[in-house]
């Protein structure tokens, strides 16, 4: 048993909630489990911190929760809702913090890609201004050693992209998926908290509805799963009332504890 803590950062879909321009009931609830970042959570255990996606709303999440150091960031995903905090890793990447080393990313080649497209002058060695993050990308395809961690990368289909979920001792990240292969659900076996993408009611393209994930929940068996990556169709305290035992709603700042040894 290596106990962790998971913290979410963010529970939110894309746009976030409340969204730019809505006056629905949940954008004007008065329930702060009802405002949700962008989506990612914050492992801790031993000292360690380590973060699953940082999205354009992580400058506010690591203010709000007093992330003062950082040993490391792994992707989900291209998409800006998981990426664009990048540069605002930055306070955390300075040698004062880090002690001269860059933070290492984690992410699929094709994830990697985005990364040094999208934020072309911090991947460039000939950048001349400095004060850019000091970040070292890893690709990965498989499990990888994380200082006293197993990361096992879960392949999970959001549309038609294969991208990751992630599983690290009985704790699994399962955000954007609109399926999951049999292969990648044979990999969740024994999992005991799981975090399930569950967007809305309607069906979308590429995310999972709350009733496919409450099926996906009842597969896997964990004995808590959260759902997480929620619009606005999703009211807190109404929808969480329907759920059977065991599966909740995320909300930011949700903490929780995980075996992270595998
Ligand atoms: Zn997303
Ligand atoms: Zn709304």
């Amino acid at each position: 048993m290596k106990s962790g803590t998971i913290t979410v950062l963010g529970s939110g879909t894309s746009m976030g909630v409340p969204t730019i321009g809505c006056d629905c009931e949940v954008c004007r609830s008065a329930d702060p489990r009802d405002r949700r970042l962008r989506p990612s959570v914050m492992l801790e255990w031993g000292g360690h911190r380590i973060l699953i996606d940082s999205g354009p709303d992580f400058r506010e999440q690591a203010i709000r929760e007093g992330i003062d150091r950082l040993d490391a960031v792994l992707f989900t995903h291209g998409h800006a809702d998981h990426i664009l905090g990048l540069d605002d890793l930055r306070p955390l990447t300075f040698p004062r913090v880090t002690g001269g080393a860059r933070v290492p990313l984690y992410a699929a080649a094709d994830t990697a890609d985005i990364l040094r497209s999208v934020f072309k002058y911090i991947f460039d060695d000939n950048y001349k201004y400095g004060g850019i993050a000091r970040v070292a990308l890893n690709e990965i395809d498989g499990p990888f050693e994380l200082l006293d961690l197993r990361i096992v990368p879960v392949p999970v289909l959001h549309g038609e992209a294969t991208i990751f979920g992630y599983r690290i001792g009985r704790f699994a990240y399962l955000t954007d998926f609109s399926e999951i292969p049999a292969e990648s659900m044979a990999m969740l076996d024994g999992v005991s908290v799981v975090f399930l993408d569950a967007l809305r009611h309607e069906p979308h393209p590429t995310h999972s509805t709350l009733d496919n994930s409450l099926q996906v929940a009842a597969r896997i068996g964990a004995a808590q799963t959260f759902f997480t990556h929620m619009s606005h169709n999703v009211p807190h305290e109404a929808t969480s009332q329907t759920l059977p035992p065991g599966v909740m709603l995320a909300y930011d700042g949700l903490r929780i504890e995980a075996d992270l040894e595998s």
